[in-house]
């Protein structure tokens, strides 16, 4: 006999909703009483963690190039099969040197997808480029060469080529464009550090590719971020801009110069955690088989499958809805959220219906408008246990089976409050 804990049994008591007042949004019982996050939050053996930071506490070598960088880059380098490595404090500073670095002179538009990570547009602003936003292709939610080609003009300066959050983009079809029209091509491979394509490991495509080490992603470095590249004279340009363009003391030898430099203890959890990475995709394939299993029982939800005939890291669970799932989306969050189950809108807004003060192109995306109201992140990662996700399973049934008295008690609540 399992003994539960007082909490798991409360748990699992207020993971059985009979009737919809069980819903928390309608007065009923919590499901989690702590959240269950999209984060991935994953943390390292701590004895590996302070075996590394060690290493510089002694040096008294805590930022500017020290040995922990210098040797996270080299691991780095090598697990992507790239040249180089440079590190960075945060993935935007990363992508931002990277653009003002790769960015045809005297041509403003950079195009880019519009159902990205959020924050992409004001990356782009402070590179001084335009965003010209690109559809994407409804199965694999990501811009291909077909979407890109539309959008190329004569004041295209940059391709910056977004993976989607399950699998890659179309990796051989934008390089090659990019290579017909001589235009640059950066890659943002934040969602696809483990991942391979046809032709390889992601990392030394295109121009360069940029990658994230914050704490929600899957090197886990707190913060931090780096750009891999197969260019020397790339990689020079960029160690020298994130260290104020400094060459010896105080000569600044080229102009965009800042303060993006990784510090050591950053890169101590970062060496830990690319130690474990390997037990980590192990444990994110167990839930996402979990899910695989569990889901294919619930009508109207349809689970975004990875490409398993390559490498990839089983991270992220989104599932789309169908047109007979019987609540909209951002209802669906809406009664998740309340049970502590913080699914999230897969991007949404989509960029280009954002307000934006700085340059952009505006455009009219269809497949964008549509497919951006038909996609959420389940939580995934660490916090999240296969007990967890039978909970949030048996509550996603529970909404299919009760939806339309759910979406009635959801507008009658609206016209209350208004
Ligand atoms: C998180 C993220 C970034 C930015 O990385 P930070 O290290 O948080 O600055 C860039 N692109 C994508 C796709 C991301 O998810």
């Amino acid at each position: 006999m399992t003994v539960l804990s007082r909490e798991n049994f409360m748990s699992e008591k207020n993971a059985r909703k009979k009737q919809i007042s069980d819903l928390t949004c309608f007065g009923g019982s919590q499901i989690f009483t702590e959240p269950k996050s999209t984060s991935n939050l994953v943390q390292p053996d701590f004895d590996s963690f302070l075996h590394y930071s060690k290493q510089f506490f002694d040096q008294h070598r805590y930022t500017n190039n020290g040995p922990l960088v210098k040797l996270l880059e080299k691991r780095l380098a090598e697990f992507h099969n790239a040249k180089f490595c440079i590190t960075f404090c945060s993935g935007f500073w990363g992508l931002v040197l990277a653009m003002t670095s790769l960015a045809l002179k005297g041509k403003v538009e950079i195009i880019m997808p519009s159902l990205t990570y959020r924050r992409m547009a004001d990356v782009a602003a402070w590179a001084g480029l335009k965003p010209r936003f690109c559809e994407v292709e409804p199965n694999s939610l990501s811009m291909t060469a077909e979407t890109v080609e539309p959008c190329i003009n004569n004041e295209t300066a940059l391709i910056l080529a977004v993976h989607p959050i399950v699998n890659c983009c179309d990796i051989e079809g934008i390089v090659s464009l990019g290579v017909e029209h001589s235009i640059p091509v950066l890659f943002d491979s934040v969602e696809s550090v483990y991942e391979s394509s046809s032709i390889g490991k992601v990392g030394k495509f295109g121009n360069a590719e940029c990658f994230s080490m914050h704490a929600s992603k899957l090197l886990n470095g707190f913060e931090g971020g780096y750009v891999t590249t197969n260019n020397e004279e790339l990689a020079h340009r960029l160690a020298l801009l994130r260290g104020f363009s400094f060459e010896g003391q105080d000569n600044c030898v080229i102009p965009g110069g800042l303060n993006a430099k990784l510090n050591e203890i950053h890169a101590a959890m970062a060496l830990a955690n690319l130690d474990e990475i390997d037990l980590q995709i192990a444990n994110n394939r167990k839930r996402y088989r979990w899910y695989q299993a569990g889901l294919s029982g619930i009508s109207g939800i349809r689970l975004l499958e990875f490409d398993e005939s390559c490498s990839t890291s089983y991270k992220n669970i989104v599932v789309e809805f169908l047109d007979d799932w019987p609540l909209k989306r951002d209802e669906t969050v809406l009664v998740l959220n309340a049970e502590n189950i913080l699914a999230r809108a897969y991007y949404y807004p989509p960029l280009h219906h954002k307000n934006m003060s700085y340059p952009h192109i505006p455009v009219s995306l269809k497949t964008t408008d549509f497919l951006s109201c038909r996609f959420m992140l389940l939580p995934c990662g660490d916090f999240v246990s296969c007990g967890d996700i039978d909970k949030i399973i048996q509550l996603l049934g529970f909404i299919y089976s009760h939806g339309f008295e759910i979406a009635n008690c959801i507008a009658e609540t609206a016209v209350k409050i208004s």
